[in-house]
């Protein structure tokens, strides 16, 4: 799962302290569809793009922001990349192929018509759980 790496230069001298902040995807692209076409349109002084989803943006006010797309951080992730079927049941990991949300374990491709939707609530897949505890267990082995 991607979000964006917010990271604003600040300024000296102006109380403004440079900051690097982690926002979701939606709220990066906001900020970008905002500043080249939405309400912040007049506030930009330039903003261009860096490619592979990064945006560099001056603001007149004299704030220098970068937007960098990167991989979540994995408590971030953890939270967000949980899905449900629209229709309700069991909650799934979420699989982070493609642009819709869609379950981890086999029982999406079980049913390829059903829509799926992210949710924050905890694993209730047994499928997924064991993925979960799987990884959790190689993330300890890791860590030593
Ligand atoms: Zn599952």
């Amino acid at each position: 799962m991607k979000v964006y790496e917010r990271k604003s230069a600040g300024r000296t001298g102006e109380g403004i302290e440079p900051t690097t902040t982690i926002v979701s995807r939606r709220e990066g692209l906001d900020e970008v569809d905002g500043c080249m076409l939405g309400t912040s349109h007049k506030k930009v002084l330039r903003m261009s793009s860096m490619g592979g989803g990064s945006y560099h943006i001056v603001y007149r006010s004299g704030e220098v922001v970068t937007l960098t797309l990167v991989d979540a951080p994995a408590e971030q992730a953890a939270a967000e990349a949980h899905v449900t079927s629209i229709l309700g049941g069991k909650v799934h990991l979420a699989s982070n192929q493609g642009p819709v949300p869609f379950p981890l374990c086999s029982s999406g491709s079980r049913s390829t018509a059903t829509k799926y939707r992210a949710i924050a609530a905890s694993v209730t897949c047994r499928e997924c759980d064991g993925i979960q505890q799987r990884r959790a267990a190689r993330l300890e082995r890791e860590a030593k």
